[in-house]
């Protein structure tokens, strides 16, 4: 025998390690293909199986075994040819693949590419442990110090790849439409993958269904979500994606906002602010019932003892072919200008501090909207005792479910009246035969 499994590793002579990761990659090969048809029937559960739980099994493998990288093709294939294309519903592009192969904050699923990490997870990991492993194989004493220092060269060697990561990234979306890739380039300068790191439990109002997940990554990537109808139900109209997030016909765009409102009055009731009001009048209407200003959400306390903080939603279809001359930091502008321009004076006359909230369709928000969530995460983070890091994680998680999936509601949502009783009042019955 000239080699052996070794504590989660293998060991031994170099064919016979190459031999025993062969069979390990095939074992991987074959979960990936049982885990597509679940990606094709509950695409979040699979997703977070697949994310949170099994690569973490070739990741493991990659950090304390120092093997071939063209050994983890195979698997690569058959996460591009059979995981993803269930994950998403649809063919996926090469170049795609490349893209969701990487860390979210680079414009990827968070998917680990096996063979591009299989070198530097090893060597990471050789050289984070080395200090430790001489002391262990020599018997001499761990110098502290030396091992701090071992992990802090690791971390900028971290960095360096980082910052490769995020210029290969860069060149990869030349490969991109010009639109597809500033939609996709907004993604990695804005914090808005927290919603993919959740994980979906009964009652904790991240679960999302099939099609919102999907309508979700498609958004994040530029692409037309599956399934689209061909006419808006409303008005006739060939319903494209624009049209979806645009028409206000049935209710569905003013919805999306109302979710908004109502999780944030929510947030801060769980924060423990006793006086939240939805919909709080600035200015009251003039005799003909005209002219009434209203907020969307206001509370006492938040940014200031006893002073009442109000805000005003707004979620923007960014990718709409009328504003896509601007960037998102003056699109952003130009909305909070007009607000503060409608809001500030009146909410300052009632001694109030006005804010608005600016957020993109596929749950980019803008970096005021970010200090709120900071500030309500402080609140919160309080109030439940959990660590403030973890409390702004969630709540701009949570924000970003509820934009998603009121945004899924636009493009798959009925536009068409209900319908109501067929009469006015009681006065129209004697209008109705009876037949006894
Ligand atoms: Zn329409």
């Amino acid at each position: 025998m000239t080699g052996h499994r070794f504590l989660g590793g293998f060991i031994g002579s170099s064919e016979d390690k190459l031999k025993w990761l062969k069979e390990r990659v095939q074992g991987w090969v074959q979960s990936v293909k049982k885990l597509s048809p679940a990606a094709q029937q509950q695409p979040q559960a699979a997703y977070v199986a697949f994310t949170r739980c099994l690569q973490n099994e070739w990741t493991f493998i990659q950090r304390v075994v120092d093997g071939d990288a063209d050994s983890f093709s195979p698997l690569k294939q058959t996460i591009i040819d059979d995981f993803l294309p269930n994950l998403f519903g649809s063919p996926i592009q090469r170049h795609e693949g490349d893209l969701f192969c990487r860390p979210s904050r680079h414009g990827g699923l968070g998917v680990s590419d096996p063979i591009r990490n299989a070198t530097s997870n090893f060597n990471l990991s050789r050289e984070a442990t080395k200090i430790l492993s001489s002391a262990l194989k020599s018997g001499e004493s761990l110098d502290l110090n030396d091992y701090d220092g071992a992990i802090r060269s690791v971390k900028n060697k971290k960095q360096d790849i980082d910052k490769f990561w995020k210029e290969d990234t860069l060149a990869l979306l030349d490969s991109f439409s010009e639109v597809r890739k500033r939609s996709i380039l907004r993604k990695v300068d804005y914090q808005c993958s927290g919603w993919l790191s959740v994980i979906p439990i009964e009652g904790n109002e991240f679960d999302m269904s099939p099609d919102e997940f999907r309508d979700s990554l498609a958004l994040r990537y530029g692409r037309t979500p599956i399934k689209m109808p061909d006419t808006c139900d409303a008005d006739g109209s060939v319903f494209d994606l624009n049209h979806a997030l645009n028409c206000p016909k049935g209710g569905l765009v003013y919805g999306r906002h109302n979710e908004t409102r109502d999780l944030n009055c929510n947030l801060l009731e769980l924060a423990g602010f006793k006086q939240v009001c939805s919909e709080p009048v600035i200015v009251e209407t003039d005799k003909d019932g005209n002219n009434g200003l209203r907020a969307d959400w206001g509370v006492r306390g938040f940014w200031e003892p006893q002073k009442q903080a109000l805000f005003d939603v707004c979620i923007l279809n960014a990718d709409s072919p009328s504003l896509e001359h601007l960037s998102l930091q003056n699109l952003f502008n130009q909305r909070k200008n007009k607000k503060i321009s409608t809001y500030s004076k009146a909410a300052n006359a009632r001694r109030a501090t006005f804010h608005p909230i600016l957020a993109t369709c596929n749950a980019v928000f803008d970096k005021d909207a970010e200090i709120y969530i900071k500030r309500m995460g402080v609140h919160l983070s309080k109030k439940w005792k959990m660590q403030y890091s973890k409390t702004v994680g969630f709540i701009r998680a949570r924000m970003q479910t509820c934009i998603l999936r009121s945004v899924s509601l636009c493009i798959r949502g009925s536009r068409t009246k209900w319908r109501g009783a067929g009469v006015e009042d009681g006065a129209a019955l004697p209008y109705i035969d009876r037949h006894t």
